[in-house]
Order: C-alpha cells, then structure tokens, then sequence
C-alpha cells in the first residue's frame, strides 16, 4: 500500500489554512493543521514532509517555532509564510538553515494557490527525503571507527579567476553495515558528544595522506588537501606531534595540507587554540577558518590567529542571491580576508551566476556542486577532464 505524505499547517488564520489545506489535498497529500504554535509536537507526531508555518502568530511566534523544529530535528522541510515583507521571510529562512532545517521555500501573504502547488510538487518532496534518523550507539561508532568504516570523499576546490584546481576538501562517510552510507550528520555530532571525535579524526587524517599522496591513475593532481578538524582538536596538545609524524611517514609535504577548524571551535579564552594553531602552522600546515559567518570571531581575534584562508559558510553564500543582507556578508567577509592577507574562499557555489558574481566581487576560491559534488578519489580523474572543458567556457 503506497501511504500519502503528510503536510502540516501551521497558521493562526483559520480561514487561510483551510485554504492551503486544500490545495495539499488536491495535490495528493494527507494534511494536518493547527492554529497556535503550542501544538506544534501534534503535527510532528505525523512525520510531514512539509511544515507551512507562518511566522507571525498570537501565542507562539514562528521564530520559537523554527528553534523548536531544530531541537526536534524536523526531518521534513519547512515552508516559511508572512505578511511581513520579504526581509522577514529571508531572515527566519537564514535562522532555519543556520539551525540545520531545511527550508522549501517561502510563501507571501496573499498566498496563491500557483506558488504553493509548485512547492508541493518539487520533486524531493516525492522521493520519500526525509533524512532517515538512525539509532546509532557510542559502541557502534566506536566499532565502526575500529573496524575501518570510514570512507572519504573528496570536493574539489577551484580558482575563480580561471578555473583551475587548486585544492580537495576530504568529507567523511560511514558505510554502516545495517544502515548502508551514512553522511556526517548521521554520526559527527555523536563522536563529538562521546569522545570519538579524535580517533576518528586521526583515521579521517591516515586515510587522506595515504589516498593523496598514492595519488590515482590519471590523476594529476598537486593541490592541497583540506581536512576538517573538530573542537576538541583546539585543546589536544598534541595533536601537531601527532600529524606531523603521519605525514612525515606518508613522505607528505605540510604545506599541501590544511586544517579546516569551524569559527566555533575557537573558544571565548582561546590560548591553548592558539598554542595549537601556531605550532601547526610553525610546521608548516596551513589553516581555514571554516563555516565563517556563523559563530562570533571577533576582528581583534581573528587578528591573532594564524589563517591562511577564510571560508564563507555555504549559507551566505547560497542566499546571496535573493537576500541583500547575505549579500553584505559575503562581500565583507572577502574585504575582510583580504585585509588580513588570507585567501577566501566561498563554499556552497551552486550555480554559475554566483561563479560570476564571487568572482567580480574579489573572491578567489570556490567550492560547491556547480563546479563538483564530492565524490570518490577514483572519480576525480573523470572529473577533472570535464572541468576542464567547462573551465574554459567560463573564463
Ligand atoms: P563543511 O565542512 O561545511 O562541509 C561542506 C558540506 O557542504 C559538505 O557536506 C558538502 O557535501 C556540502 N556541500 C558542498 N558544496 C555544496 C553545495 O554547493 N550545496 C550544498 N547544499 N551543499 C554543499 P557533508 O559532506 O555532509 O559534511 C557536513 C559537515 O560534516 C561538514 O561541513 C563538516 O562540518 C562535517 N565533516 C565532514 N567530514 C568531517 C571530518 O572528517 N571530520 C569532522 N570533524 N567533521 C567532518
Ligand atoms: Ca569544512
Ligand atoms: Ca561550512
């Protein structure tokens, strides 16, 4: 028996979810409403697919509602309505996906039956999306780090000016024996949360230098290779010992290798981060401050760490077209890099309007699935011949 997906409405205006309730009906979905925020965990109880939320409601404003989906891990999407103007909406939709909720799109009051029957026939609505949550045990990591689990896949990174490959970002993947391959998601926040997150680091970093530096067939590739580093990576001591032995064992040399450490991890007193940043970097490692945008570095910090490159989060970067204020982020973040001499590069390049725009605003750097979706060390070779193809169409 094919089950139909459930939509939720989420609207103080009764009159208008009935409305919106119909129109889900018609398009073959079951639905679900409520009037006030305070019934919120009813309509999750149905696992919908989407959630139509207005975000200006009597009891519970959408924007509580929003930090609620997030603390619930709402598997679904998120469809955002308001008669408040277009730099509300696109504020609660940069609050939602900072906060890891996907977001289908956004509605504005009067709503026309046309704009919201097109939300509901995106396709990743219909191939049953929602990211699957499983139950996975601190002893079922810590089995599956053992026992060699862990894959990578590699995103290349590209220079704005020509298009040529400069870097690989290395992605962490489980293939899970019951639950098939499993996505960061799935698992980082656990490793962090129970101790793992260092013994999965040091395998993450053994298994990049040796696939790098082995190389693949055709593949002609001299760049760096850039590896994501956890928070509690900023308070081992030593940990620069530590990697500059497996890439001395490897015949590496540092400086094809960056840290990537998230503005977060940089905590309020950050003297040991700092001890650690400077040794790696005395060793010759290069560093990316990652996710940048999200947390709170502050200029004077910023200042004194020593970064060779500033990443905009994706976020910023994917909005920049709709939404002014994303647009001011990125264009100060490159101003800033490029005060303090750090390459920028910009994360989350989904299309070539945004190559062109990054790259007229001073961008050097950009990564994303318009250039290439990570991907196995043995695609890059295949990858690399057909970006160079589309490289020279863009120059
Ligand atoms: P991140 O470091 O910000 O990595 C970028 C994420 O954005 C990756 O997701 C990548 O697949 C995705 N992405 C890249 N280009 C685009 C694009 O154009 N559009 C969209 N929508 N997404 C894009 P992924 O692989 O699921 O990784 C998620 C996060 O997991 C990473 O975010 C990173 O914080 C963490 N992570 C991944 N590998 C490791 C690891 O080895 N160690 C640690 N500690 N964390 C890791
Ligand atoms: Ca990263
Ligand atoms: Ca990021």
């Amino acid at each position: 028996m094919i089950t139909r997906p459930y939509v939720a409405l989420l609207d103080d205006d009764v009159a208008l979810c009935v409305f919106m309730s119909e129109v889900a009906q018609a398009a073959g979905y079951h639905t679900l409403m409520a009037h006030d925020g305070r019934e919120l965990a009813t309509l999750l109880a149905a696992q919908p697919v989407l959630l139509v939320l207005d975000i200006a409601m009597a009891h519970m404003d959408g924007i509580e509602v929003i930090r609620q989906l997030a603390a619930a891990r709402f598997t679904g999407r998120l469809v955002i309505v308001s008669g408040h103007g277009a730099a509300m909406l696109q504020s609660a939709k940069l609050l939602a996906e900072l906060q890891d909720v996907r977001v289908a799109g956004i509605l504005t009051k009067p709503i026309r039956a046309e704009s919201l029957l097109a939300l509901l026939q995106a396709p990743e609505l219909r191939v049953a999306t929602p990211r699957v949550q499983h139950e996975i045990s601190q002893a079922d990591l810590a089995r599956g780090i053992e026992n060699n689990e862990l894959l990578l896949h590699y995103q290349p990174q590209v220079r704005l000016t020509d298009g040529a490959w400069v870097g690989v970002e290395a992605l962490v993947r489980w293939q899970h024996p019951q639950h098939g391959l499993l996505y960061p998601d799935a698992f980082i926040a656990l490793a962090e949360s129970s101790g793992l997150a260092l013994p999965l680091t040091r395998k993450v970093i053994a298994m990049a230098l040796q696939q790098c530096s082995r190389g693949c067939g055709t593949l002609k590739f001299t760049g760096t290779l850039s590896i994501n580093l956890p928070p509690i990576a900023m308070s081992d001591l030593t940990f620069p010992e530590a990697v500059e032995a497996a890439v001395n064992q490897v015949g590496c040399k540092a400086e094809k290798i960056m840290f990537e450490v998230t503005e977060t991890s940089v905590p309020a007193d950050p003297a040991k981060a700092i001890e650690i940043l400077t040794r790696l970097r005395l060793k010759g490692f290069a560093l990316s401050i990652d996710d940048f945008g999200t947390g709170h570095s502050s200029l004077e910090n910023l200042q004194h760490l020593p970064f060779n490159e500033l990443k905009i989060d994706l976020i910023f970067v994917r909005a920049a077209e709709t939404d002014v204020a994303s647009r001011l982020i990125v264009e100060s973040s490159i101003a800033l890099g490029c005060q303090l001499g750090m390459k920028v590069l910009a994360e989350g390049v989904e299309n070539q309007a945004l190559w062109h725009w990054l790259r007229n605003a001073g961008c050097d750097l950009a990564q994303g699935y318009f250039i290439a979706r990570p991907m196995p060390l043995e695609q890059l070779a295949a990858w690399q011949g057909e970006w160079e193809t589309r490289r020279l169409a863009l120059i």
